[in-house]
């Protein structure tokens, strides 16, 4: 069983870690995953644990950890209130009628007429059937009054804004706060400068103190009382509390206050690149105009059905996957596929959701459901990625884990061992040093800059059109050593010219029909082709049976005769006798009830950004590129050798391509991956088989989505070195805020405990270094950089 919720006002990437740990402990519960960027949490559960418990414990957990959060669970059930207005409504036993038989519909509950206002409202428990539901209603209505008119009231989309202006706010009072917690401090500060001193000026500086941190000294007492030392906000105010107690009374002030300022930059900027990278996925459509009789009307995208017919204005963008029935206009692919040049589109046309109508009035008939179509998909995909976490990212919750404690038991050391043991040292002045200790002790520069950075890679590379399934699959591709390459569809084309027909007792125009009658239910790039030289409609009735036989070809009945459409080896197999001439390009050939009936010579074009694409790689240091391909060597070699490949393995059946890669796995060093690409046609057990499998020409093809860790959403071959571009910056980012964010703790550490470091220095390096680190993350979302 799969929950998500929604963990509202969570700030704290520290926190995240710990909810997460302290929630895979609870009985039942077999994985659990906060993603701290989108503030969701994702729990996977034994079927037959009771939910709401787990829910209430969750809860429970999450306000010990963090007691502003809300924990709200996304609803797995979608129901939805409607608000419809009856028009020239005028008789009231009438609406009486109405109300009685709309709210036995199924699916709707809690209906109501008002007849003073004529509104109707009511709910409907499954979103999916309302289209379904409206049009009941309105035949209902109808029936009962036939002047009435049923007009629906446009539901907005607002509850994004509300989230944001509670964010604004939240943030808006802190500052204030801190800004007068600040007035007060630079007033004692004044005071003590000019030697005024007493109970007023330690007063001044109690009130600043207590105006910054009261909060925080109140979460640290409630933690106490529930046992936990290692929190955050425990540290800094024992830290601070500690320096008012040996009467640093500026620095317990500054240090609060800094501390505070630093909390409140890293929430802004959390939130900023927040709202970048959500941005970068801003493909979610608000609402949908559907058609209904001679109405249009605004309705949420959940609500639309297969099959109804939808209208998408100049500049909207499209909602749901579908045809376009009418009108013709220009499409901006950008979002979907990084493309900048706009598509044009006619009546026919199939359109992807995610895209923008650029230029005219389109209507379209929906062919998915929102749920099932590509904006949902990739926006699904994008979001779960955080998911699949990276090594490095482990590695950094592990020592965030340990980082405290050890942090504060050399403190407690360091102020209870060297004043007894070495002569002249005062329990203040080491007290002093530890405390100093305390102050950097929270490792939330890390915590919080690396999940960011591969998040700000995963977005900036799926604005580039290339989706990256997992932060695993990001880490993985800087250290691609070998690409391996399918060759049909993927370093090629995938659309074969027929070149040559040869027959044998039959004629040309038979011998294509033939081919193409058994091809007709093939997907594959050749069948494609020969589908379209055919260029006639198939009547399926004269097929009785088809089957297709993996890196061979295929096997049909058509009217009543077996048909076998292939390659040599598919004759070969087959025993029968063929020509076995060589030839420039594929050939295909045909066999009618065993006998031979002759070839069809097909030749297929390399991609224009194939030559450049394998240049780009070599650039970026990729040990060997490789092709390997089920078509003949004659064809295979050729293409290898114009594209540059170091190596090309031909005549190779599906299996033969899964053991090629096994092979080139075992040749490769004990770091480097191994990346496959292919376009998801045959290759599925290949793609899995790699270290990173990457699907070509994504956008539609839900078996390459399927298949693939990384889905590229054109068919350009040139977006593997950027996507292996993206992998190589984002991991650059994280290794330079790993590095520096340690070795500044680390020097401030060995500084503190040496007494060359005050507690301002140290919490100023300690605020510096987290929203240096922050900033630092988010350009891992600058896709500037990767576009050549
Ligand atoms: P690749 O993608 O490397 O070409 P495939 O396994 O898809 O590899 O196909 C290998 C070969 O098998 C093709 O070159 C072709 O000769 C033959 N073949 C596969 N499927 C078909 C088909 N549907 N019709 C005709 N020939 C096919
Ligand atoms: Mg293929």
């Amino acid at each position: 069983m799969k929950n998500e919720f929604i963990l509202e006002n969570l700030a704290c990437a520290n926190c995240a870690a710990k909810m997460e740990s302290s929630i895979k402990n609870l009985d039942g519960i077999n994985s659990v995953n906060i993603n701290f960027l989108n503030k969701r949490l994702i729990i996977e559960s034994e079927d037959n644990i009771n939910i709401k418990d787990v829910t209430d414990k969750i809860n429970t957990i999450v306000k010990d950890i963090e007691p502003d959060v809300e924990l709200k669970e996304v609803s797995s059930t979608k129901s939805i209130q409607k608000i419809f207005t009856l028009k020239d409504l005028s008789c009231a036993n009438c609406a009486a009628k109405m109300e009685c038989a709309i709210s036995k519909i199924e699916y709707v509950d809690n209906v109501n007429i008002n007849f003073m206002n004529k509104e109707l409202k009511l709910e409907i428990n499954d979103i999916t059937k309302s289209s379904e539901i409206i049009n009941k209603i309105q035949n209902i209505v109808v029936s009962i009054e036939p002047d009435v008119k049923i007009i629906e009231n446009n539901i907005e989309n607002n509850k994004k804004t509300n989230e944001n202006i509670d964010d604004n706010d939240r943030l808006k009072n802190k500052f204030i706060k801190l800004v007068i917690s600040g007035i007060v401090f630079a007033i004692a500060l004044l005071c003590e400068a000019f030697d005024i001193s007493g109970l007023l000026v330690s007063m001044l500086f109690i009130t600043s103190f207590l105006i910054a941190g009261y909060d925080t000294v109140l979460g640290a007492i409630k933690n106490i009382i529930k046992g936990k030392v290692f929190d955050e906000k425990f540290l800094v105010s024992l830290a601070t509390i500690g320096a008012f107690i040996i009467g640093q009374h500026p620095e317990a002030v500054a240090v609060m206050l800094f501390y505070q300022v630093g909390e409140l930059f890293q929430e802004y900027a959390v939130g900023k690149s927040r709202k970048s990278i959500a941005n970068l996925m801003d493909i979610r459509p608000d609402y949908t105009n559907i058609k209904r009789g001679n109405d249009i009307i605004k309705v949420s995208p959940e609500e639309v059905s297969k099959g109804d017919i939808i209208v998408v204005k100049p500049g909207e963008k499209v909602p749901l996957d579908g045809v376009v029935i009418q009108g013709n206009s220009l499409l901006d692919t950008t979002a979907l596929t990084g493309e900048s040049v706009p598509r044009e589109i006619m009546e026919g046309s199939e359109v992807l959701s995610g895209c923008i109508n650029v230029s005219g009035m389109i209507t379209v008939e929906v062919t998915k459901e929102f749920g099932e179509s590509t904006v949902t998909k990739i926006l699904d995909l994008v979001e779960n990625a955080s998911s699949k976490k990276a090594t490095t990212e482990n590695f950094i919750t592990k020592f965030a884990r340990y980082y405290t404690p050890v942090v504060v038991i050399i403190a407690t050391f360091l102020a209870i061992i060297p004043p007894i043991f070495i002569d002249g040292a005062t329990f203040v002045d080491w007290i002093y040093r530890a405390l100093t200790f305390l102050v950097i002790s929270c490792p939330c520069a890390l915590v919080i800059s690396v999940p960011l950075s591969f998040f700000g890679g995963i977005g900036g590379a799926s604005k580039c059109g290339v989706l990256v399934k997992g932060s695993n699959y990001l880490e993985a591709l800087a250290e691609s050593e070998f690409v391996v390459f399918d060759k049909t569809g993927t370093l090629t084309k995938g659309v074969f010219n027929v070149n040559e027909i040869k027959a044998e007792g039959v004629s040309k125009n038979e011998l294509l029909e033939i081919a193409a009658y058994a091809e007709s239910h093939s997907n594959h790039p050749i069948s494609v082709s020969l589908k379209k030289a055919y260029n006639k409609e198939i009547i399926n009735s004269r097929i009785t049976s088809q089957e297709e036989i993996a890196g061979h070809g295929v096997r049909a009945t058509i009217d009543g005769k077996v048909v076998l459409v292939g390659n040599a080896k598919l004759m070969k197999k087959e025993d029968i006798k063929y020509f076995e001439g060589e030839l420039v390009g594929t050939i295909v050939h045909i066999a009618v009830d065993n006998k031979y009936a002759g070839y069809i010579v097909i030749s297929d074009e390399i991609k224009e950004d194939s030559k450049q694409a394998i240049k780009d790689l070599k650039a970026l240091n990729i040990r060997k590129t490789v092709m390997l391909t089920g078509d003949a060597k004659s064809v295979g070699e050729k293409v290898a050798n114009e594209l540059g490949l170091d190596m090309a393995y031909t005549d190779l059946l599906p299996a033969d391509k899964v053991d090629k890669v096994e092979m080139l796995l075992e040749k490769k060093s004990k770091n480097g991956k191994l990346v496959f690409v292919g376009d998801g046609i045959n290759d599925a057990p290949v793609l899995a088989r790699a270290d990173v499998g990457i699907a070509m020409g994504g956008v539609g093809s839900d078996a390459a989505i399927e298949a693939a860790d990384v889905v590229i959403m054109t068919d350009e071959v040139s977006k593997i070195a950027t996507a292996i571009k993206v992998s190589k910056t984002t991991l650059k980012i994280v290794k330079q805020n790993i590095i520096f964010a340690l070795g500044v703790k680390f020097t401030v550490l060995a500084l503190g405990a040496l007494g060359y470091t005050d507690m301002w220095q140290a919490v100023f390096a300690d605020v510096g270094v987290s929203i240096i680190a922050v900033l630092n993350a988010m350009r891992a979302m600058n896709i500037k950089k990767y576009k050549n």
